[in-house]
């Protein structure tokens, strides 16, 4: 059986350098907001191109924690308008809504899954104050449609980076550095991912950074005051210490996915299934690798007949959901299509290539 995706460690060599890492951290005494997260953070601020980076408990708290901060310094206000693709993972919609904010949901590109410049101009109203790019499925949604959009009506950029770590834009930026504040996910399955749930937020204004700081440790900045009605979200020493190890071969791991996909590309007959337009060079690290086909039902049957599982990401859209029903009304064509033909193909970084071949073969019959 090849199952849709394979966490256990890729090799010994890494595998002892996990193991080393949990040791020390346990024997070290110190297991929140010690060491590890420190030099964790300086490390991933250091990749992604940033002044800061702050862990939290998960992507989902890292979107609440940075809109809350662009709040609290005066960026937003509550109830402000927010821009976000259509057919996100959920997640993305729940953190602005548990920010006070509110989001409209825009149509993405059939042809590229991102969130559709036109579609997005024409949402803007009095109330719109920002943007919120998710790299969806690895892919950079960041194109000079939308730098055009985000100039001409002033918008704030803010990134869901949860499923593109290590992504680049065509003039060589990382996805997570190119507006006011990234949300990061350290889910297990992500490109990086922790043992365990983690998040963060990068950004490179002290201001946003400060507050995220605070509002990640129920809001005090300062030992016994509590300025901000915060949260409980932190990022474990544990999981820091896991995460400087794996952020040592992301770029390695990035590189063994594109070769995957390249592979995918190859060998898969183009008249059975379309692909989402491949951007730039290095602006998918193809986090999922989706195909598209009216009969993505029938194709997954055959494969797991044949002992590969896959996945839908995603089988219902936001809008369809009973928590958003306030969102229910709203006509998504594109969404609703993207969602009914999409189906995840098995990629991970040591994937065997002839399993690649296999299921290519598996898909052209
Ligand atoms: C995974 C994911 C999240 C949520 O991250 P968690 O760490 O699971 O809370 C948010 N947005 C997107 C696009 C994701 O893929």
């Amino acid at each position: 059986m090849t199952p849709f995706n394979n966490l256990i460690s890729h090799s010994a060599e890494r595998q002892t350098m996990i193991e080393e890492a949990l040791v020390k951290v346990s024997r070290s005494g110190i297991f929140l907001f010690g060491p590890e997260l420190e030099t964790f953070e300086n490390e991933y601020a250091r990749f992604i191109g940033t002044s800061y980076a702050l862990g939290c408990g998960s992507g989902l708290d890292a979107i609440w924690l940075m809109l809350r901060a662009a709040i609290e310094n005066g960026h937003l206000s509550p109830g402000d308008e927010v821009l976000v693709p259509a057919n996100t993972y959920i997640a993305t919609i729940m953190g602005i809504m548990q920010a006070g904010l509110t989001p409209v949901l825009v149509e993405p590109d059939y042809e590229t899954c991102q969130i559709s410049a036109r579609e997005a101009e024409k949402a803007i109203s009095q109330k719109t104050r920002a943007i919120m790019l998710v790299h969806l499925y690895g892919i950079c949604s960041w194109s000079d449609a939308i730098g055009d959009l985000v100039k001409h009506h002033g918008l704030i950029v803010f990134e869901d980076n949860a499923q593109a770590h290590g992504c680049m834009t065509a003039d060589g930026r990382l996805t997570g550095s190119l507006g006011l504040a990234a949300a990061h996910s350290f889910y297990p399955t992500k490109n990086l991912g922790a043992l365990g749930d983690g998040g963060a937020v990068t950004t490179d204004d002290p201001g946003i950074a400060e507050v995220v700081a605070a509002l990640r440790n129920y809001g005090s900045s300062k030992k016994n005051l509590f300025r901000f009605q915060g949260r409980n979200s932190r990022l474990d020493e544990l999981q820091a210490a896991v995460l400087r190890v794996k952020l040592s071969f992301l770029n390695a791991d990035n590189k063994r996915r594109i070769f995957l996909a390249k592979r995918y590309f190859e060998k898969i007959d183009p008249t059975k299934t379309t692909y989402p337009t491949q951007p730039h060079a290095g602006g998918n690290v193809f986090h999922i690798f989706p195909i598209f086909s009216n009969q993505r039902d029938l194709i997954a049957r055959r494969l797991l007949i044949n002992g590969v599982q896959t996945m839908v990401h995603y089988p219902i859209p936001p809008h369809r959901q009973p928590c958003l029903s306030q969102f229910s009304h709203l006509s998504l064509p594109v969404t609703d299509r993207l969602h009914s033909h999409e189906l995840s193909l098995p990629i991970w970084p040591d994937l065997d290539p002839f399993i690649v071949d296999k299921i290519a073969h598996i898909i052209n019959l």
